[in-house]
Order: structure tokens, then sequence, then C-alpha cells
């Protein structure tokens, strides 16, 4: 079963650790040790974009990590399932022992630093820092766009990002208008509000008590009020405690998030409810591993449709 993986909180988390030490560095040199990574584009297209660059600063958009470069280009990065961007600074032992590895070849690098045996992407940047992506299942994916493709990447991908001014109910009524597919795979959707995956949806689900199976589009605006608080509660603690670390998640400084110790529902199955008591559930909704609370949290019935005389 694949759970945890990086959704808003542990995305942002890494952004805003990253920002502050790669801003104004000039990427030396770039390496795709995997040609998975960049698919469709062969690895040498990407690493020639990358290499003598300057680093302008680090956005995030969705689950996206955006580094946008000098010149009117970005490299775009999804951790998908077991993705970790960390920042080796200059000097220390893993970056230490990959040069002598390098050199000198052998295993013995891994047995010291298992996150290397991981390694897809590596860029060196002019103070002798790297920035390691490590992916042990290999789902990530790094592109380099010209800023006029970006605005396009996203659109065809993204919907509203949650922490910002636009989410609102009446959007979110507006979006789940008609819609007959279950609210967990309501906030799944990307296309739809940005950046929510399984865990902050069952988070925010129960602190908007409302069901996860419930139609969408049976929510009434007072329900989108509570759902949109739900989310921007949900992803602020989890922020907070910069993200969840449930098996593979590390931050950039290779540090594992603390927010699974403050779950209210999700993994949390046979525990009794934080808020009645009752017993957390599990089940499956859209293949996705989804717990809730069957004693407070309301399955609304799907607005009735006007019955035809025969
Ligand atoms: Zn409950």
């Amino acid at each position: 079963m694949f759970r945890g993986m990086p959704e808003l909180p542990e995305v942002e988390t890494v952004r805003r650790q990253l920002e502050p030490e790669v801003r104004g560095r000039r990427i030396e040199r770039a390496e795709v040790l995997d040609q998975r990574w960049t698919r469709p584009e062969p690895p040498a297209i990407a690493e020639a974009a990358l290499a003598g660059r300057t680093i302008e600063g680090v956005d995030r958009r969705g689950k996206y990590l955006i580094v946008r470069l000098d010149g009117g280009a970005a490299l775009i990065m999804h951790l998908r399932m077991t993705g970790n961007l960390l920042l080796r600074p200059a000097g220390s032992a893993e970056v230490a022992d990959l040069m002598e590895s390098e050199r000198f070849g052998g295993p013995r690098l891994y047995e010291s630093h298992p996150e290397a045996r991981h390694l897809r992407a590596r860029l060196t940047l002019d103070d002798g820092s790297e920035l390691w992506f490590t992916d042990a299942r290999r789902f990530g994916h790094g592109v380099v766009l010209r800023d006029g493709e970006i605005e396009e990447y996203f659109a065809a991908r993204l919907g509203v990002e949650p922490l910002s001014e636009e989410l609102t109910a009446e959007g979110m009524l507006a979006l789940a208008s008609g819609r007959r597919a279950p609210l967990k795979s309501f906030l799944l959707n990307q296309t739809g509000i940005a950046g929510i995956g399984n865990i902050y949806a069952d988070e925010a689900l129960f602190r908007a008590r409302l069901h996860p199976l419930s139609p969408a589009g049976s929510m009434r605006l007072e329900h989108c009020e509570e759902l949109r608080d739900g989310i921007v509660e949900a992803l602020d603690l989890a922020l907070e405690m910069r993200g969840s670390s449930i098996d593979d998640y590390r931050d950039a400084r290779g540090e594992r998030g603390s927010m699974q110790d403050e779950f209210l529902v999700h993994t949390r199955e046979g525990e009794p409810c934080p808020r009645c008591g009752e017993q957390i559930r599990r089940i499956v909704i859209s293949g996705r591993s989804t717990y809730f609370c069957p004693g407070c949290q309301r399955r609304l019935r799907a607005r009735p449709r006007r019955r035809r005389r025969r």
C-alpha cells in the first residue's frame, strides 16, 4: 500500500527551506542520472538548459516545485510518490563521499548514505552545495520550460490554490455543482483544487464533518464554507509541522516532518474519534485508503433530481 506521498504542505516546506539557500546561486553543473526523470525529453537537453543558469527563486504551484532561472526559464519538478529534494551543503559528508566514489567507484557510498542509491538528478551550485533529487520508485519528474510555456503547462493540470484568496465557498460550490463524484475524489482532483492529496483530503473532510462518500454536488453553501475552513486548517497545521513523514518524505534538510503525530483520522483506523468517540473506519475510494468517523461526518444525500411522469 502506498501512503504518505508529498502534498502541498510537504512541497511548500521544501520550498521555504530551499529558497533562501539557493536564490542567486549559479548552477555549475547539472546531471540527470536517470532518463526516466526527464522523459520524454532526453536528459542531455535538460542538462544543457540548466548548466550556467542563475537561480532567481523557488516557487510552488499545487504539488509542483518551480525553480525560476535567469534568461526566462524554469525547472519544474514533481516528487510524485517517493521523490525527495535534498540540499547538501558544500563540504557535507554526502557530497564528499559522492565525489570520492565517482573517482574510485564502488558501493561504499550507498552503505553510509542510502539516499545516494536513489539519486536521479543532481545540480552542483557555485558555492559547492548540491541539490539532489532522490526517488526510490522513480515516478518523480523534472522538466525545463520557457517562461511562455509555464502558464499553459499548469492551466491544463491545476485548479485553485487552497491557501490563496482563490479558494472561496462560492467558488467551491460552483466547482462541485452537478458532480456526483464522492467528496474524497473531488478533493483529490488537482484540476479543481490543487495540492490536496490522500492525507489532507481525509483531514479536511473530518474537520468539516463531511462524509467522504457524499456526492460533491450535494454540498450547499454552508458545507462549502466548512470544507474550505477544514482544508485551510489542515494545511496550515501541516505547514507548521513541516509536513507528514509516514514513510519516504523528508524535507530539504533530510529531516522528517511531524504532522503524522497530529492526524485526527488519517491512518487512525480503529481508534476512537477525537470528537465523538466512535471508532474511526477505513474504506477505499478511487483506490485510495480513506479514513473517517461514521459517528460525526455527515453523509449528504444527492440533490433529488426531478422525476419525470410517465
Ligand atoms: Zn466522530
